[in-house]
């Protein structure tokens, strides 16, 4: 009897503990999902409590229909939100539900590209120029430049090709090329991350562009022999994009790497500042770290 009431209140204040975070928690993320040639329904939780253990989001998902059926009423509130996280990659929205992501960001919103997100809508001008870069879904030289990393700074490759591509999964290290910017303030110079795919070959307008890090992709591993793009910000309008192109599974939600600059990320999306300290488990340049 004694053991259960002591259960009771343990579960009790545990309740309130929770309730209090979350009312804390000042942010509010939305995570967009339901059709991506990737394991959305795999990795959407994963990102949901990834932005709760960070004490400054609540999170809401909406999931679009499944590929093939009717989108027409797939209409989230994004300015609600202080930032909305795309794990999304299929069917075009309807037409005013992408008029409200453009005024959204430009009126000021946050958004979020994770990972494959980024082959999203590769014929929509609009979405092209708001990210920034993009990869696959037929795109090529008619979409924009690649960013090469090349002396010391971002430099626009027109040269014709694919957009997108990567090769065998593989460790790497990110290298901060802007340390001075909020999401990369703190963090070592190089830091390693779990075996993932190195994205490359990502190209669009890339108007408005600054390179956080980039990840060096060898020709012997699949690459490009270039230092690629993989976490970048676009200005649009008065709003703020963040893309974060790790993380293909949960398994590679796990690493340090992605966790943190996927949290530091969000929330400069979300007010362009960053008020969340480097943890002491943050990875250096040789070994990665992971989250279990
Ligand atoms: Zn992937």
């Amino acid at each position: 009897m004694l053991n259960r009431r002591l259960f009771i209140v343990l579960a009790a204040s545990h309740v309130l503990a929770v309730a209090a975070l979350a009312a804390d928690a000042p942010l509010k993320a939305l995570i967009v999902d339901g059709q991506n040639a990737h394991d959305w329904q795999a990795t959407t939780p994963v990102l949901k409590e990834i932005l709760e253990d960070s004490g400054l989001f609540t999170v809401d998902v909406a999931t679009s229909p499944p590929r093939g059926e009717d989108m027409s009423g797939f209409k989230p509130d994004f300015a609600k939100y202080d930032v909305v996280v795309s794990n999304y990659q299929g069917a075009e929205w309807p037409e005013d539900t992408k008029q409200a992501i453009l005024d959204y960001v430009r009126g000021g919103g946050g958004l979020v590209i994770y990972h494959f997100a980024c082959a999203a809508f590769p014929n929509w001008p609009e979405w092209n120029e708001m990210i920034g870069l993009g990869g696959w879904g037929g795109r090529n030289e008619k979409h924009g430049p690649y960013a090469r990393w090349k002396d010391g700074k971002v430099v626009l490759d027109h040269s014709p090709g694919r957009g997108g591509g990567h090769g065998p999964m593989q460790e790497f290290a990110l290298d901060v090329r802007d340390p001075d910017h909020p999401i990369t303030k703190g963090l070592p110079p190089r830091f390693a991350h779990v075996e993932d795919e190195l994205y490359g070959w990502l190209r669009g307008p890339a108007k408005n562009l600054t390179v956080l890090a980039t990840a060096f992709a060898p020709k012997e591993k699949g690459g490009a022999d270039e230092h690629e793009p993989i976490l970048f910000t676009v200005r649009y309008g008065k709003g703020r994009v963040f893309q974060n192109a790790l993380g293909h599974l949960p398994e590679q939600l796990k690493s340090v790497a992605f966790i943190v600059t996927f949290q530091r990320g969000c929330e400069w999306a979300a007010t362009g500042k960053v008020t969340q300290e480097v943890p002491d488990d943050f990875p250096g340049p040789d070994k990665p770290v992971v989250r279990d």
